[in-house]
């Protein structure tokens, strides 16, 4: 069983700030900034490419309402919502999970997107190629 898939069944303590039939949101154990939390469901789905419509919904909408707590409880600037998919895109625990990431102006976290010089004819084909 997964880390995740513990906290939710109560084996691994967590700091739990939310909860529903369906969706559990947990302060993250190591605070990229103040009030990091991590919202998930309590069914196991390995990533975004794995989990279903519902579930994904119910968790998004989630994250949604809790960006809005969390940034007021501390005042924040501003705030990131993200997803890791697969080791190559740094998730590190294989149960699906999306940040809320409260931000303040000045923060120190890095999350920085380099420019790539990349055909976007070629890129726009093959995604629709895919589709
Ligand atoms: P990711 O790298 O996107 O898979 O994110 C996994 C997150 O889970 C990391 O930010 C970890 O700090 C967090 N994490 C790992 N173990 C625990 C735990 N026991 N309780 C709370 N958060 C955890
Ligand atoms: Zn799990």
């Amino acid at each position: 069983m997964c880390i995740f898939c513990k906290i939710i069944n109560g084996e691994i303590p967590s700091k739990k700030i939310y909860e529903d039939e369906d969706v559990v949101a947990i302060l993250d154990i190591s605070q990229a900034t103040k009030g990091h939390t991590l919202v998930l469901p309590k069914k196991h789905f390995d990533n975004i490419l794995a989990i279903d419509e519902e579930y994904y919904t119910k968790v998004m909408n989630t994250a949604r309402k809790l960006a809005k707590v969390i940034t007021k409880a501390f005042n924040a600037d501003g705030c990131n919502v993200l997803n890791n998919c697969g080791e190559a895109a740094g998730q590190s625990v294989m149960h699906f999970h999306v940040h809320v990431i409260p931000r303040y102006k000045g923060d120190d976290l890095k999350i920085e997107f380099t420019e790539h010089e990349l055909d976007l004819n070629e890129i726009q084909e093959e995604i629709l190629k895919a589709m």
